[in-house]
């Protein structure tokens, strides 16, 4: 049994058919926690679907009623590059509702996992890359508007830069700065890479470490942006990683943070061009979980990209944030640093 829960549904599966987002790798990792004796079935909490009003703290109205009535042109369904139905629909409604879940568990248990979501390409007026509607953002202004908590982080961990996000949170409040170690290039040698920040007084302060080389091509500021050249292996990746969250922790203090745990830094990943290990990846997980918790601050999971040549590397990736998740929560007493 689990220190915290998981909150899943079998209808997490999304019916795009033959995809490289393998929409099967929720079930899988489910399967795969079993089969480790790793969680047993009172871990789980099955989520409800976002309601339409949820949506639309973070989408337009106008995007929302598209998508009930089903209403996309050629072109907006292109753009979200998976194909368009109501069951489609209906099942990002489901992984927004297990990540308004899994927000308001963590704020009440300390840690929780949605095994979905992570929709992070997803804008106020459209969906792209895979992502039809922003769940982390969703869950985000629902448990401000509940009052469970006022101000958020967002830790993305993808490979592709989090540009809905950035979008979503950024704007007004937003002063342009420059991080006391920021520098385009090499804080930790690193030809090619570049961390990038914005001082924030706003109530979401974002963090992105993605590849700078990839999708998107446009890349919207976060609060902290940190562009990795390519082939960036586990060393260079954690320490980078360590340095933005250092930064980000010390310009604001969040009540919640959101951690969008990307499978895609992984070396054989199809859509990715890092050079990370699982042994690294599961390390990053830590470092983020022993942030977190050391501070004392909740936190919340979801999994977003992960298109391994073989599909169990990805749900291997996806299972150890779980496991480094519950070894973190057991061994790291909360709100005492170390
Ligand atoms: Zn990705």
């Amino acid at each position: 049994m689990l220190p915290f829960k998981l909150v899943y549904s079998e209808k997490y599966f999304l019916p795009i058919g033959e995809h490289v987002f393998r929409a099967d790798k929720y079930r899988m990792i489910r399967e795969r926690l079993f089969g480790l004796g790793a969680v047993d079935e009172s871990d789980f909490l099955e989520p409800q679907p976002a309601t339409e009003s949820d949506v639309m703290l973070v989408h337009s109205p106008y995007y929302v009623n598209k998508l009930m009535e089903g209403s996309l042109s050629a072109g907006e369904e292109l753009q979200m590059e998976i194909p368009f139905s109501p069951q489609v629909v209906d099942t990002f409604f489901l992984h927004a509702g297990g990540s308004i879940l899994a927000a308001e568990r963590a704020v009440a248990d300390g840690m929780c996992v949605n095994i979905g979501g992570g929709f992070h390409h997803a804008f106020p007026d459209h969906g792209e890359g895979f992502c039809m509607i922003h769940d982390v953002a969703i869950a985000i202004r629902c448990v401000q508007k509940r009052k469970l908590i006022q101000r958020a982080m967002t830790v993305d961990c993808d490979v592709h830069q989090g540009n809905g996000t950035a979008v979503i949170f950024g704007g007004a409040g937003t002063q342009p700065g420059t991080l006391p170690s920021a520098h385009h290039g090499s804080v930790f040698g690193l030809a090619g890479g570049g961390i990038r920040g914005r001082v924030s007084a706003k109530d979401v302060f974002t963090i992105s470490l993605h590849q700078q080389n990839n999708y998107p091509l446009m890349k919207p500021p976060s609060s902290i942006d940190v562009n990795l050249p390519d082939g960036c292996g586990d060393s260079e990746y954690l320490a980078w990683l360590d340095n933005a969250l250092s930064s980000g922790l010390r310009q604001f203090e969040p009540e919640l943070i959101c951690y969008i745990a990307g499978a895609d830094p992984f070396r054989e990943d199809q859509l990715g061009g890092l050079d990370l290990t699982i042994d690294g990846l599961k390390r990053r997980d830590e470092l983020v979980f022993r942030a977190a918790r050391a501070r004392g601050i909740p936190i919340m999971v979801t999994f977003a990209g992960g298109y391994a040549i073989r599909v169990e590397d990805t749900v291997s990736i996806h299972s150890n944030t779980i496991l480094a998740a519950a070894e973190t929560f057991r061994t790291v007493e909360t709100g005492i640093a170390r």
